[in-house]
């Protein structure tokens, strides 16, 4: 007789379709040729019809299925009609070919907490830099990021006719990390990649501080952490407000998920329970190695300022 996977993979299962509908509705909308953009709080935070799109389906998907979820989507929408096109009801069978880790198991819906960005690095999407989109699908529980799941819809769009666009990727502590290979970046090089479109005095200080060999300066916080796992940068590094725990939660659950550290400036680990403030006020370090090497040239004056 067989039993029923648990909870944690059942909701990584559904959310790596639901993350593949994303692609597809991204997809859509970028090639409708008019993507309707919005100003949230200014011309540096914008929402497009895709991120509108994207959140609904995401959030009615995983609520359809697991109703006793909190989840909390970056976008605040106003109530609307379901429409049913955009609700992915399938699961990923190869995602439940795995065991859930034993400490795991017993998660009831009840105590779990999904933040979702339906699409991250949103200014780069309206500026052509389409490689640099992700959308985040991040479970927590206990307020710790535990898995998550992370689509770059455009991934490989420029390499030729050939090549399959997009991908997905998930994983989550004691599990592993799926869909993508871990590089390390040349060893002695430190490489630092930071935001492009978000950067002030205080994240260049910071960044100056460190005497790095090289700056990339790119969207999203889900495409940063892409680089450190995938060896192009050493670390991301945000010395200021902006980043919210959406834009963290998934990609810091695949980090740790490979030994890799995500944190504040400060060192001081993300909570990601339903209550919590959603910005992260105190900045943004993250490395897949050498997070020490980081953290201690983090100049006084940028911790002075960035309160927690
Ligand atoms: P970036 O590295 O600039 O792409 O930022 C990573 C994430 O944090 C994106 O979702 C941004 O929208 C968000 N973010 C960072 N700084 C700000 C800001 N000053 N205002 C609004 N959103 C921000
Ligand atoms: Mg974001
Ligand atoms: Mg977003």
């Amino acid at each position: 007789m067989s039993t029923k996977p648990a909870l944690l993979m059942r909701l990584l299962a559904s959310s790596f379709a639901i993350a593949e509908k994303a692609q597809m509705i991204i997809h859509q909308v970028l090639s409708g040729g008019n993507l309707h953009i919005v100003e949230k709080t200014g011309a540096n935070d914008l929402q497009t019809k895709a991120d509108r799109l994207v959140q609904q389906s995401i959030c009615l998907s995983l609520a359809r299925k697991f109703p006793k979820l909190t989840i909390i989507g970056e976008e605040d929408l106003p109530f609307q009609e379901i429409d049913e096109d955009l609700i992915e009801s399938g699961q990923c069978e190869e995602v439940l070919k795995y065991s859930c880790p034993v400490q795991y198991s017993h998660f009831k819906e009840e105590e779990i907490v999904v933040w979702v960005d339906p699409l991250d690095g949103t200014k780069e999407f309206t500026e052509g830099f389409l490689d640099h989109v992700t959308v985040l699908i991040g479970i927590a529980c206990g307020g710790k990021a535990i898995a998550g799941v992370i689509n770059q819809p455009y991934y490989n769009y420029q390499a030729g006719a050939d090549a399959v666009v997009g991908r997905t990727i998930w994983g989550g502590l004691n599990l592993g990390v799926f869909g993508i290979k871990v590089k390390e970046v040349p060893a002695g090089k430190h490489i630092v990649t930071t935001s492009r479109s978000h950067c002030n005095k205080l994240v260049n200080d910071c960044i100056s501080a460190m005497n790095v060999d090289e700056v990339i300066r790119v969207g999203g916080a889900g495409n940063k952490v892409l680089q450190l796992i995938e060896g192009k940068a050493s670390a991301y590094i945000f010395a200021s407000p902006g980043c919210k725990k959406w834009d963290t939660c998934a990609p810091e659950a695949i980090l740790h998920a490979l030994s890799g550290k995500l944190t504040d400036v400060h060192g001081n680990s993300f909570q990601y329970h339903k209550d919590v403030k959603h910005v992260n006020s105190a900045g943004v370090l993250a490395t897949l190695k050498n997070f020490d090497y980081y953290a201690s040239r983090v100049p006084e004056s940028v911790k002075m300022a960035l309160i927690p």
